[in-house]
């Protein structure tokens, strides 16, 4: 028996724009406050079997991209660890109720990644509740845009790089010596890695440091048979904008931004992350997978 053919979708119109009011939230947003809610696949992902008893740490699970990862990767058939804000519980929750939907164990851990200790003990957490790690994916984030260099504070630029930098740095140096080989550690850059936004230079430097911090450990970690790569997502319709990450202007136009002409939905950047955790990227180490609407990088 053959399956009906599925229908060829135009990646123009795959998604409509979001053509989003303008909203503000305080960091770091809820997702279930957003118009519109963004897409994380709930209806429309279908796994097939490629992380079949993987065990999954994600940061930033709750929301956006990290909790499309969540959702698709329980359909994998992967068990899932999500880390998050306090606030930000009942996002978590819709997660967890996908991911345990796909028959899988699902647990979420409340804590600050900006802290050492605490990235420590959230891998800890991990470990024991999922019984191993062979996946973690860094993807927490923090962007707060801040047009002149005078306004942009000394904390806000240390607590950027905490976030996005040093808790990826913790949580990778905490969770290697539960990795056997044939693990995949998958980090979360972003289009501005290449093209900073002027008013985002905490944000874009942090996203260029993830790049090199990544090639440098795949090359590290490939004697020990653990997988290194990166995701670049583009313009994606997430939290992040709603919570300080753009200048209202950029939000009213955040349609316009690709190639595309579209923001993109965190279920249309999930499917790089199953692909980079699956044995079937296993000869890619090093890589950044640029996922933005067509948008030419380096
Ligand atoms: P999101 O707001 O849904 O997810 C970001 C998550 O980071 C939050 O849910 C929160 O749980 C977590 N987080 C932030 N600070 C934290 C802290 N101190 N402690 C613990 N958790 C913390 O937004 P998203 O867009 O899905 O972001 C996910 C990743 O994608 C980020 O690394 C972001 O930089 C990256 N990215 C996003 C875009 C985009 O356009 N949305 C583009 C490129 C890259
Ligand atoms: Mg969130």
């Amino acid at each position: 028996m053959t399956d009906a053919p599925a229908p060829l979708e135009n990646p123009l119109t795959r998604y409509r724009r979001v053509e989003p009011p303008v909203q503000h939230q305080p960091e770091p947003g809820v997702q279930s406050e957003m118009t519109p809610v963004p897409d994380l696949g709930e209806d429309s992902y279908r796994g097939s079997g490629r992380l079949t008893g993987r065990k999954a740490l994600i940061t930033g699970g709750d929301s956006g991209i990290g909790g499309a990862v969540a959702i698709a990767f329980a359909r994998e058939g992967a068990d899932v660890a999500i880390v998050h804000l306090p606030d930000e519980q009942s996002d978590a929750d819709h997660v967890l109720e996908h991911v345990r939907a796909a028959g899988r164990t699902g647990v979420s851990i409340a804590t600050d990644i900006s802290d050492a200790a605490a990235c420590r003990a959230l891998v800890a957490e991990a470990v024991d509740a999922l019984g191993g790690l062979d996946i973690v994916v860094n993807n927490a984030g923090k962007q707060v845009a801040v047009p002149r260099l005078e306004d942009l504070s000394d904390e806000q630029f240390e607590q950027t790089f905490r976030t996005n930098v040093f808790a990826t740095f913790w949580i990778t140096k905490a969770a290697v010596a539960h990795l056997p080989a044939g693990s995949s550690i998958i980090n979360t850059a972003s289009l501005e890695a290449y093209k900073p936004a002027p008013d985002r230079l905490d944000y874009a430097a942090t996203k260029a440091a993830i790049n090199n911090l990544s090639k440098g450990l795949a090359l590290q970690l490939a004697e020990r048979g653990i997988r290194v790569n990166v995701v670049a997502p583009g313009p994606t319709w997430t939290a992040l904008q709603v919570s300080g990450g753009v200048s209202d202007e950029q939000m009213e136009h955040f349609d316009d931004e690709s190639t595309y002409q579209r923001a993109g939905q965190p279920a249309e950047i999930a499917p790089a992350y199953v692909f980079l955790a699956s044995a079937d990227a296993s000869y890619v180490s090093g890589e950044t997978l640029n996922v933005n609407g067509g948008m030419v990088t380096p």
